[in-house]
């Protein structure tokens, strides 16, 4: 019987629909490569239950779908445990969000958290990579944040991942995380071939960058335009501490020899960050890349520590998420899916 703080069973039961819906919607997308439902639908049932359980905390149970990172990884690849979990990030969908975000860290720190890393949001597929002694010994899917997928033949195709590192100062141990993509050209390349040969197009191009990755035949991936962008460091060992902030991790990043974007910015105030998303919301075309949204990191270090995580995602980080633009179904002139 439910006692009186436990949600009602109305509550209840939408809870457990939409955990259902999130928990298939995450294999087809994380596991198959190929996802029934808009990201805009996903994100309507995430807020959904992330607010139900917001009014109702007993159904916050360690297995609901706010509390995990992608999905659990498939059976057609070695699972490899990584060398720091690989999280999610918190999004923001309005000025609103982004306000309160800032704000929460402000209270944390009791102290102004800037300046703040803005750049883009690639929608590609997290990876992480392994350097020992400056060679590239692994790569690996997200999966569910502590394994993922061995991909490591796959990784070595990507024209834009060195084997070894460059300069003299190369850490003993190096994990590094970034986004594998597919260039909106390219994807539009790839689905034309597979039409021409009677094969079913990708929804998008982050789906074609999943499925390009993830083939057990690695001469298949390395025919794939595939680029990676790095994006953060999971573990860094010898040649000296990390940087004490993400821009100047990524600048030694680029010195080693990792592909680093060009076009993040530090900034001082939330007032500069909007402005960043307002560029890249009137410019969302611009990079060669399809973009979801702007990440912004809280550019010290210390301060990230500081902060921390919750179950899934840093506190010192969020990803602000543009509104669905039905871009690639346009460019394509096709039915999909998605
Ligand atoms: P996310 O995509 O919202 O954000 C986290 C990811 O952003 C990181 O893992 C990282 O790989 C990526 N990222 C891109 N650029 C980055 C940068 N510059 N810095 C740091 N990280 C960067 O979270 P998620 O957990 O990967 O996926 C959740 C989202 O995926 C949902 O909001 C939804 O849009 C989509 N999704 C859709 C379906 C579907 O069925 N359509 C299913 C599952 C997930």
């Amino acid at each position: 019987a439910a006692n009186a703080q436990s949600a009602p069973s109305e509550a209840r039961e939408r809870h457990a629909e939409l955990a259902e819906l999130l928990d298939d919607a995450n294999w087809r997308y994380y596991v198959l490569d190929s996802p029934t439902v808009s990201d805009a639908e996903y994100d309507g049932w995430m807020r959904e239950i992330l607010a139900l359980e917001e009014r109702h905390p007993d159904l916050r149970t360690p297995d609901s779908p706010t509390q995990k990172v992608g999905a659990p990884v498939s059976t057609e690849f070695t699972p490899v445990d990584h060398l720091q979990r690989m999280e999610s990030l918190d999004n923001a969908f309005d000025d609103d969000d982004l306000a309160a975000w800032q704000a929460r860290a402000e209270r944390l720190i009791e102290a102004d958290p800037g300046p703040y890393l803005c750049e883009l949001k690639i929608d590609g597929l997290a990876v992480a990579l392994v350097y020992e002694k400056g060679r590239l010994v692994r790569g690996a899917t997200r999966g569910d944040g502590n394994t993922g997928d061995d991909i490591t033949p796959n990784i070595r195709t990507l024209g834009d991942v060195p084997h070894r590192l460059t300069g003299d100062d190369v850490p003993d141990l190096l994990e590094v995380r970034g986004e594998v993509f597919l260039p909106v050209e390219g994807f539009k390349k790839l689905n034309e071939q597979l039409m021409d040969a009677g094969k079913p197009p990708f929804a998008n191009p982050r789906n074609s960058a999943a499925g390009s990755l993830r083939q057990k035949d690695p001469r298949v991936t390395a025919q794939r335009p595939l680029r990676m962008i790095v994006h953060g460091v999971g573990k860094w060992e010898g040649s000296g501490p990390l940087p004490g902030t993400q821009s100047a991790v990524y600048e030694r990043l680029r010195d080693l020899g990792l592909p680093v974007s060009d076009r993040y910015k530090v900034v001082e105030s939330l007032d500069e960050i909007r402005g960043f998303v307002a560029h890249y919301n009137d410019h969302r075309h611009e990079p060669e890349y399809e973009i979801d949204g702007v990440v912004v990191k809280i550019d010290r270090i210390p301060v990230q520590r500081q902060l921390g995580s919750t179950s899934r995602a840093p506190r010192w980080a969020i990803a602000f998420k543009y509104p669905p633009e039905e871009v690639t179904t346009k460019l394509l002139d096709i039915q999909v899916n998605v």
